[in-house]
């Protein structure tokens, strides 16, 4: 596509876009009566307007319902989470019954490790890449501890090669063929949090099953953000925070993902609790653990609703624009645009000043850019922040910028450029 770095250029793409009417479904934060430019729903989605009303519903239940609320009413309590299941499926490739809301990531990372490291006496290493975001490093390090390795010899961390700042599928797998016969589990970020990498997530799976490992992706940066296809690639597990790029609220409710051909696997050891025990029976009480089939067998506690409904209302509109197609096609656009717009700043200033270490190719990124800025960093990105336009920072000099297509417009990006163009001219060259 030809870009143009011009106002008129992006209202244009702003009129053809067919997603354009969501905008209106959210709201954006606002400041002295001036919304925000929001580029970071990579970090926390923005409320959806609808969100109020659907959490209003189950508040009102309960206030008139009560405990009768698990099973009365016309959307019980008690089977709620089966309506998201059914609208988190097509986001990430999946059968309703292989996903299900629950939790926080971590603690289903946990849960979902309970089940999948199953470290033997030569096979016990874990690969995953350098540099994953903190909560996966920790939590991998005290299971590997918990099962008695030690996390040095156990873990086995992908870097970027020298110079570099992404990784090379080639690499990956060179890796997970050289360590087969150590390997139990291969454990990657769909997309890293920090360079915006989106992995080849089938290539790994293959690689990682060709050396008789599990594979598990942890989708924080992926899910609602790029069309996986969990279930045909073939992914032993997976698991989500559904508050980036799902827009379900602070510290919302996790996801997971369980691949069908384990439902049946009864040596899997798991973390059990009343609420992942078999539906039909669950109220008898009774003695010796049957787990409900499907990934509704993890459930451990009773459902959270309130943090559901905040996640449905947002489901609901991710239904109503199609699914992850039409996100898809317009992220890919919108995403090459704020790039060419970065382009443009740096032609206009010279040389080089924000270098974008997100692949460069679309089928390795999903929306989000990081960009390396050089000279006062952190003094530009305070004032794009104090011209409105919200990113994320990350030490020592990212600029992370996420145009979400559900509420993001080409004008925003346009805009973004011109107000960076600007504050670079004043303090950063
Ligand atoms: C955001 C994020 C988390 C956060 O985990 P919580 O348990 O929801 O706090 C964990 N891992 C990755 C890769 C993330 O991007």
């Amino acid at each position: 596509m030809n870009f143009q770095n011009t106002l008129s250029f992006a209202r244009t793409m702003d009129e053809q876009d067919p997603l354009r009417k969501f905008r209106d479904e959210f709201l954006f934060p606002q400041q002295n009566g001036k919304p925000f430019i929001y580029l970071c729903g990579n970090s926390l989605g923005l409320q959806p307007k609808s969100a109020r009303e659907v959490l209003g519903k189950e508040l009102d239940n309960w206030q008139n319902l009560a405990v009768e609320g698990w099973f009365e009413g016309d959307s019980p309590w008690m089977f709620y989470h089966k309506e998201l299941k059914k609208l988190m499926a097509p986001i990430v490739g999946a059968t309703p019954a292989e996903v299900c809301p629950m939790n926080t990531l971590t603690v289903n990372l946990h849960l979902l490790l309970v089940s999948f490291y199953r470290p033997e006496q030569k096979k016990f290493k874990i690969i995953m890449e350098a540099g994953a975001f903190p909560s996966d490093q920790y939590a991998l390090e005290s299971q590997v501890r918990f099962h008695g390795y030690d996390p040095a010899e156990a873990i086995i961390e992908i870097a970027p090669r020298a110079g570099e700042y992404t990784l090379r599928t080639a690499d990956i797998i060179a890796s997970i063929a050289e360590n087969a016969d150590e390997l139990a589990l291969v454990l990657f970020g769909g997309i890293n949090y920090f360079t915006g990498q989106w992995f080849d997530m089938k290539a790994i799976t293959e690689a990682g099953h060709a050396a008789g490992a599990i594979v598990g992706f942890d989708l924080a940066h992926a899910a609602g953000n790029v069309p996986v296809q969990l279930h045909e690639w073939d992914i032993d597990f997976a698991c989500w925070c559904s508050y980036k790029y799902q827009n379900s609220g602070p510290g919302g409710i996790g996801g997971i993902f369980v691949h069908e051909k384990h439902f049946k696997d009864d040596t899997l050891n798991r973390f059990a609790g009343w609420w992942g025990y078999q539906e039909s029976t669950r109220f008898k009480m009774e003695k010796g653990f049957v787990p409900e089939p499907g990934a509704d067998g993890w459930q451990i506690s009773c459902s959270q609703v309130m943090p559901m409904a905040l996640y449905y209302a947002s489901l609901q509109i991710f239904e109503a624009a199609g699914f992850m197609g039409p996100i898809r096609d317009k992220s890919k656009i919108l995403t090459a645009y704020l790039i060419y717009i970065i382009d443009q700043v740096n032609l206009a200033i010279g040389h080089q000043q924000y270098q974008v270490i997100t692949p460069g190719n679309e089928n390795d990124r999903g929306t989000q850019v990081s960009i390396i800025a050089s000279g006062n960093a952190k003094g530009v990105f305070e004032k794009l922040v104090a011209h409105h336009v919200l990113g994320d920072w990350r030490e020592p000099n990212v600029i992370r910028l996420s145009p979400v297509p559900l509420y993001n417009s080409f004008e925003d990006v346009f805009l973004t450029g011109e107000l960076l163009l600007k504050i670079s001219k004043e303090i950063a060259i």
